[in-house]
């Protein structure tokens, strides 16, 4: 089906969707549908496309024509409007049992279009252990058209209880070549761009896209890969932290700028803000205040997840740079993630012992867990900037 196109390189579960998304449509005609699953557990690693394939099997589900790619239903799916689609994702660090519930009251309703009535957890690692007790309540004893879709990294990140009540879709990083096919035969990027896009990405389809078509992308990750040879000194060490700092909030504040603002403006219409109400909370009625207030708390905690992320993808790109060293002076005849470095990657590798690369590469995931432990990122990022350069 149609929906199921941009999964690239991902033909095994394709064809596991195919035939649910077949099943579940006999059951909507009032067959028996075997085959048909309430509870799915989309895992594969970042970039895989977790999140899209489970996007595009609500598609699947929700589509008269079982998911065609260009009708209402299916559209309604992509925008995120679709009234029988519930998608959620943590707004803060983890999904609290509070939102869980709430989640749960509403996945119980009827489909309103007829068909199904699918929930979308993104993310669902990182629900607390409170609010995974209640999603496996839920999905213990389903409503007959309720379907569960769920996405984490692999399987092991959520309770076994919850895990073994759910049929796993496991999604694999495409191929390079693959991607590249993709973005130059859909997106008409031209194939050298495509190529280049492809292999920095390492798989991951939406940043080889970001990669390909926007500018501003390829400029942050061109400033990330020039940090191994800026770091000279102490100072420049320092200064380099500062800057990736600072851009990962950068970064988050464009993120969430936009959406912040929708959604504040949406409370207070909710609260009924007075026409003449200038001041922060003037005018809004009783309550609206304290609603408020814990939008902006959650908005907080988004924009820190999203710091973070961004932060960690960074350093992604960095681990990316020096294995391309580690693969040269090893004489490794593999691909280069980074090829258009080539004259940095070589002289690094020249300059350096295999052993001292995997101190750094070391450095650098000692840094990621730092940042997950919540260590201040300046501190954090500037002890791994000094570890990089000595
Ligand atoms: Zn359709």
């Amino acid at each position: 089906m149609a929906v199921f196109d941009d999964l690239i390189g991902q033909d095994q579960a394709v064809a596991v969707l195919s035939r649910a998304a077949a099943a579940a449509g006999e059951v909507v005609e009032g067959g028996r549908g075997a085959g048909m699953t309430h509870a799915w557990l989309f895992t594969g690693p970042p970039g895989s496309g977790r999140e899209h394939a489970a996007r595009a099997f609500a598609a699947a589900l929700l589509c008269p024509d079982g998911g065609c790619g260009h009708c209402d239903q299916c559209h309604q799916v992509f925008i995120g409007s679709h009234p029988d689609l519930e998608s959620v994702r943590p707004e803060g660090l983890s999904y609290s049992v509070k939102q869980t519930r709430e989640l749960i009251l509403r996945a119980a309703g009827a489909p309103t279009q007829g068909r199904w009535r699918v929930i979308l957890f993104e993310d669902a690692d990182r629900a607390t252990e409170s609010a995974a007790n209640a999603l496996l309540k839920a999905i213990e004893e389903p409503p007959p058209r309720t379907v569960w879709l769920l996405c984490a990294p692999a399987p092991d990140d959520l309770m076994i209880t919850i895990r073994s009540r759910c049929r796993v879709v496991n999604l694999t990083t495409p191929a390079a070549e693959a991607v590249a096919h993709v973005l130059a035969t859909r997106d008409s990027v031209p194939p050298e761009v495509a190529r280049f896009a492809a292999r920095a990405a390492q798989g991951h389809v939406s940043r080889a896209r970001a990669l390909a078509l926007d500018e501003g992308v390829r400029r942050r990750r061109e400033a990330v890969l020039s940090i191994p040879r800026s770091l000279t000194g102490v100072g420049e060490c320092v200064s380099a932290a500062e800057r990736l700092v600072k851009t990962a909030e950068e970064e988050a504040a464009a993120a969430t700028a936009m959406l912040n603002e929708s959604e504040t403006a949406e409370l207070r219409k909710l609260y009924g803000e007075g026409s003449t109400g200038k001041g922060l909370n003037r005018g809004l009625v009783r309550g609206g205040a304290g609603a408020l207030k814990e939008l902006e708390d959650r908005q907080k905690s988004r924009a820190t997840r999203i710091k973070r992320d961004s932060l960690d993808s960074a350093l992604l790109e960095l681990v990316s740079f020096y294995r391309d060293v580690l693969a040269m002076q090893f004489g490794a005849g593999v691909e280069l993630a980074n090829d258009d470095l080539r004259f940095d990657l070589d002289q690094l590798a020249k300059a350096s012992t295999p052993e001292e690369t995997l101190r750094r590469i070391d450095a650098i995931m000692q840094c990621r867990e730092r940042l997950a432990a919540n260590v201040n990122p300046q501190m954090a990022v500037e002890a791994m900037m000094l570890a990089l350069r000595s």
